[in-house]
């Protein structure tokens, strides 16, 4: 039986493979689309902390080779200046989704994932040892754990009855690939509705079409009588639109799974939460949610960990995930031209000039800020991501995120060598000594005092921040890395 199969070959099922490929998990991904093409138009970037993720894992240079980045953010049309924030990648990074999905998909391969494409789950039965899948096809599958990264239609979700709670859509969005007989207008266009633009693409002939609709369309695909009312509603003309080769609509709805586990089913990516795409979180949202699943899932599969383990994954991916759809809903609204609105922009435009909220605007948008477990509990760094340090080990210099490309969790010891050790954890924890001279510095926070050791998971979440002394890491290490081997005889 498979370990884990994974359904969605998303941006997220195939972070979460990748992870779970890295931990010696056997894992497969099944997928709908016949093909590995993305129809229609998707996302165009990602933020520092996704990035700083694939970093991590040794793959960022990949997406950033191809892509643009660029230092700031906007809210409610006040530009936010991020290249300041204390991060190797202070950027967003501008990358159209469908070669995001090349990019992965190539890193699975090479880490053996197969992936089964042309396959469509359509529904499951799980019992105390596994998940019985069903696909359109009949042909049976089984695995110990079943995730849905299928999306926000996920038909996983829907089949454990998971409520999937939130606000209904108030606006939605056409977007297509069209060809039009007329010239069209450059540039956005920003009205009482929403916004709405016209971009002629390098091939001279397809347009790509963004209109807000006058009334909020149903769940249903929309048609090009659909796309031509819509532009006729703010252009007055449909430009002669024709021979689309896709029309897809979006809103912005957003809903959070009330649950993201059901047993031996586990919820990721958009499955598990839905938002409008203004402010483009959706990809890191994902990748988040696969970096914390993919060690704990692999540990309990492993026989490792408990399977109480996998309750971390929902108390932290949750209220954080629930932060960021709170801040698109508040983005989504200032997308319009309204006086009102105008006078929203004002006022963030002046809270924006002050440094301090500047910083916690950019952090949150960048997603630099997230922390797991209770505020203003132990050190600073606890929960936090660790900082990408330029280390000197014995070996010679060396980065944090390079310790991590393995995708295993790492005991820093930054005093004396040997000082701080993983002990009867060894063989599941990579002890490293390491000297850092340099600062400190913690988006939004800013400096902190200098820890002497810190537990870092492989997720890039520091566990353990230590003093000096071992204090609590032993506890730390048999929360997160599961109970003590016992003794070799
Ligand atoms: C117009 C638009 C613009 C956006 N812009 C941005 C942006 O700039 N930045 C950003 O970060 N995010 C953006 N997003 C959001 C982003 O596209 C999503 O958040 C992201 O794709 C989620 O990834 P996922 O892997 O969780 O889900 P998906 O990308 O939806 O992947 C789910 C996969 O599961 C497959 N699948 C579905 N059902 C089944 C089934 N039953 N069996 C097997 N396979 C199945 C699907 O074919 C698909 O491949 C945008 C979204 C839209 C609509």
């Amino acid at each position: 039986m498979t370990d884990v199969i994974v359904a969605g070959a998303g941006p997220t099922g195939m972070m979460l493979a990748g992870e779970l490929a890295l931990a010696g998990v056997d894992v497969r991904v099944v997928e709908r689309r016949a093909t590995a093409e993305l129809l229609g138009m998707r996302a165009r970037g990602f933020h520092s902390r996704t990035i700083e993720i694939l970093d991590q894992r040794g793959i960022a240079d990949r997406f950033l080779a191809e892509g643009q980045t660029v230092s700031a953010a906007s809210f409610a049309n006040a530009r936010v200046d991020v290249g300041d924030l204390p991060t190797r990648h202070p950027y967003t990074l501008g990358l159209v989704q469908s070669r995001v999905e090349e990019i992965l998909a190539g890193w699975i391969e090479e880490l053996g994932v197969p992936v089964l494409r042309g396959r469509e789950v359509v529904g499951f039965a799980q019992d105390a040892d596994g998940v019985e899948l069903r696909l359109a096809d009949g042909a049976p599958m089984r695995a110990r754990y079943l995730v849905a990264a299928d999306g926000g239609r996920s038909t996983i979700r829907k089949a454990a009855g998971i409520g999937f709670p939130g606000w209904e859509a108030t606006r939605s969005t056409l977007i297509a690939e069209v060809e039009a007989t007329e010239e069209t207008p450059k540039g956005m266009r920003v009205d009482a509705t929403g916004i709405h633009g016209l971009t002629l693409m390098a091939d001279g002939r397809t347009t790509q079409v963004l209109v807000t609709e006058q009334q909020l369309g149903p769940a249903t695909e929309p048609t090009l009588a659909d796309l031509s009312n819509a532009l006729i509603a703010v252009y007055g003309t449909d430009f002669g639109v024709h021979s689309p080769t896709t029309i897809s609509r979006f809103s912005d709805a957003t809903r959070q799974a009330d649950a993201y586990r059901a047993g031996r089913v586990l919820l990721a990516g958009d499955a598990a939460h839905v938002h409008g795409p203004t402010g483009g979180q959706g990809i890191g949202l994902g990748v988040e949610d696969a970096v914390n699943l993919g060690w704990k899932l692999a540990q309990v599969v492993r026989g490792v960990a408990p399977d109480s383990l996998l309750d971390t994954y929902q108390a932290e991916r949750h209220p954080a995930t629930a932060r960021v759809l709170k801040y698109t809903m508040a983005m989504s609204v200032t997308q319009r031209a309204d006086p009102r609105v105008d006078a929203l922009a004002d006022v963030v435009a002046d809270l924006m000039s002050v440094d301090a909220a500047r910083t916690r605007m950019a952090a949150l948008h960048l997603g630099l800020d997230v922390r797991y477990g209770a505020e203003g509990v132990g050190h600073p760094l606890l929960g936090r991501r660790m900082p990408d340090l330029d280390l000197t080990t014995a070996q010679g210099p060396l980065r944090m995120f390079t310790l991590l490309h393995e995708a295993r969790p790492v005991l820093l010891g930054l005093g004396e060598p040997g000082s701080v050790t993983a002990g009867a954890w060894r063989d599941r924890v990579r002890s490293v000594d390491a000297r850092y001279e340099g600062a400190w510095e913690l988006p939004v926070l800013g400096p902190v005092p200098a820890p002497a050791a810190v537990l870092v998971r492989p997720d890039g979440h520091v566990a353990w921040v230590g003093d000096g002394t071992d204090a609590g890491l032993d506890e730390a290490l048999a929360r997160w890395f599961g109970p003590a081997p016992a003794p070799q005889a």
